[in-house]
Parts: C-alpha cells; structure tokens; sequence
C-alpha cells in the first residue's frame, strides 16, 4: 500500500471511529397522522401552575415529612407518574421505601427509626448502561409558630418542572428512544438532612457506569434574578469543581440556559446545599440549579404559588429538556 492510500485509511477510520464513538440523540418530528393518535390516548396531566397550586394547599399542610399532608403529597406524585407509564427504577413500584433517624415526640434524647418514601420512576433507554436522574424534593417544613408554610418555591415549583419533563421526556422516547436511563426522582426528606437522597444514592450505587444528576430546588421565582448552576458539596468544602464529567455537565446545561435566554451564575446569595450534595458526596457529578436571590422568601409564610413566575418556569424547564435531547451519549464519552 502507497504512502497516500495508507493516509486516505487511516483518516477513513478515524472518522467511523468518531462517528461510532459519539452520536448525538436525533429527534424526530412527529407525523400528522401520530399527532392525532397521541392526544386520543393522552391522559389529563396536570400543568405546572396546577401542580405548584395543589402542593401547596392546605390539604398538603406544608409536606411535612411526619404530617399526613406529606404523604398526601407522595401519592400525588405517585398516581401522576402512572398516568405517565414511567417504568418503575425498582421492581415492585414508584415507592422507594426507606428509614431514617430521627427523635422520639415527647423526648428528643430519645433515638428512633422511622420510615418514608421517595417517588422513582423511570424511562429505559436503548442501552441502560447509563443515566441522567433528573430530581426535586418534595417535601417541606409544615406548620411553624402555628403558621402553614406553603413552599410554592421550594418546592412545589421543582416538582411541577420534574413532572412536565417526564410528560415531554416520555413522549419524545416513545417515538425514539434515548441512549441511556432517564430517572425523574421526587425525593422525600431533603429538609430533615437530605435523608431521601442520601438514601436512594445508596441504593442506585454500582448500578450505572456512570450517571448525572440534575437536581431542581426553588426555581421560577419573580425576584429570583439569575439561574445557579450550584455544587454545594464542594462549595461546603472548599473543594474545586474542575473535572472533566462536571466540566461537561455544567458547559452544557450552561449552553441550553443560554439558548434559552436565561442567565446562569455560579454564586448563590443563599448558600444552599440540596439533594444534589448526596450524589457529590459519593463521588457522583451533579449540579443544583436554584436561583440567586431565593434565601429571602424560601421558608416563610411569603412563599406562595403567587410568586410563582410561570414563563421563566418554562424556559427553566426548556432548558433542561434541550439539555436531555440535545446532549446525546456524547455526555458520557
Ligand atoms: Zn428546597
């Protein structure tokens, strides 16, 4: 073989090694003909506004972890997601049961064990060698001082962007399906010391090759200024952020933001640790996104589906949907 015809091989390899190695996910338009199929069957699934409305009713008193209200709210969840035939993550159903510590009622030096559950569902993938899991906790604080704590922004506000994804996500995979899992992760207990996440990082270990989370906490707020792309165990621990997983996670979601004309900051006026530190804490790549000015208004009687600001809502919720499709297994290359 001349010097020439090696040359034109190898760069001919190179090239089908590249397009093997890396391909972006190809979204297909829908037919016509489809269009009409897919709202014959649609089932009615509640908008973001109706869900942020309902969460933080008084029937929900607040999502206590211990209060009736928050179980309410778990079922809630749980009968949306099977309206949206996600697959279950573990075999019997959406309910990851799990148990916490905490302290007796009338004795706090008292140690107890008590139970909760986080709602998982899921979209499997062509291959389920990978996943992104995509979350928001659902609870809140309840009733302090004899006040009803709504949190419309924290965060019914996640859970209504968690819930209109798995809409979209499911759809889109149902006409082509994505390269990888797609876990939409309603965590129980990030208020009582992360105890849904932690627990559930524990049980999705040694599962995948490798996985991102996306976690959603407090967004869509009027005042709320700039979107954060935050990592609160590192910014807890004074540690830096750069490796490549989490360079390529925050680029991209920063990229799709900005598509979306949102502005995304790394600082945060409230230093917020949420359910995204458990997955950083064992050595998971995740990234929090909040917003900058949310401290003033989080865990008040003023958090109320009122300052709800339901266009950024979409936009937010736009730029992690573009964010899923767009990305394509070249994120875990
Ligand atoms: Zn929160």
């Amino acid at each position: 073989m001349n010097k020439k015809k090696k040359t034109i091989l190898l760069l001919l390899l190179v090239l089908t090694s590249f397009f093997i190695a890396c391909s972006t996910y190809n979204k297909k338009s829908i037919p016509e003909s489809e269009k009409n199929i897919i709202k014959d069957t649609e089932v009615n699934i509640p908008n973001k506004k109706e869900i942020i409305e309902k969460l933080s009713s008084d029937e929900f008193e607040g999502r206590f972890i211990k209060n009736n209200g928050n179980k309410l709210a778990g079922e809630y969840i749980y009968n949306i997601f099977s309206n949206l035939k996600l697959q279950s993550f573990l075999k019997t159903n959406y309910y990851h049961i799990y148990s916490y510590e905490d302290t007796a009622d009338n004795d706090t030096t008292i140690k107890i064990k008590r139970e909760a559950s986080n709602i998982i569902g899921k979209i499997s993938g062509k291959e389920s060698k990978n996943a992104i899991i995509i979350s928001a906790h659902f609870d809140h604080i309840g009733i302090q001082s004899g006040k009803l704590i709504r949190g419309a922004l924290d965060n019914a506000s996640g859970v209504s962007v968690l819930i209109s994804l798995a809409d979209k996500l499911k759809k889109e995979s149902s006409r082509n399906s994505f390269p990888y899992d797609i876990i939409f992760a309603a965590f129980n207990g990030e208020e009582v010391g992360l105890t849904g996440s932690k627990s559930f990082v524990t049980e999705i270990s040694g599962v995948y090759d490798k996985l991102y989370n996306i976690n959603i906490d407090s967004v869509g707020y009027k005042d709320g200024e700039d979107i954060v792309l935050n990592h609160s165990f590192n910014k807890l621990h004074g540690k830096s952020n750069s490796s490549s997983d989490y360079d390529k996670l925050y680029n991209n979601l920063k990229k799709y933001f900005e598509i979306n004309n949102l502005t995304t900051s790394k600082v945060s006026q409230a230093y917020l640790s949420s359910d995204d530190y458990s997955f950083q804490e064992k050595g998971y790549t995740s990234i929090g996104i909040i917003e900058k000015n949310v401290k003033k208004i989080i865990h008040t009687t003023n958090d109320i589906p009122e300052i709800i600001d339901y266009n950024k809502l979409e936009l937010i919720e736009k730029s992690i949907y573009d964010f899923v499709v767009g990305s394509g297994d070249c994120l875990f290359k």
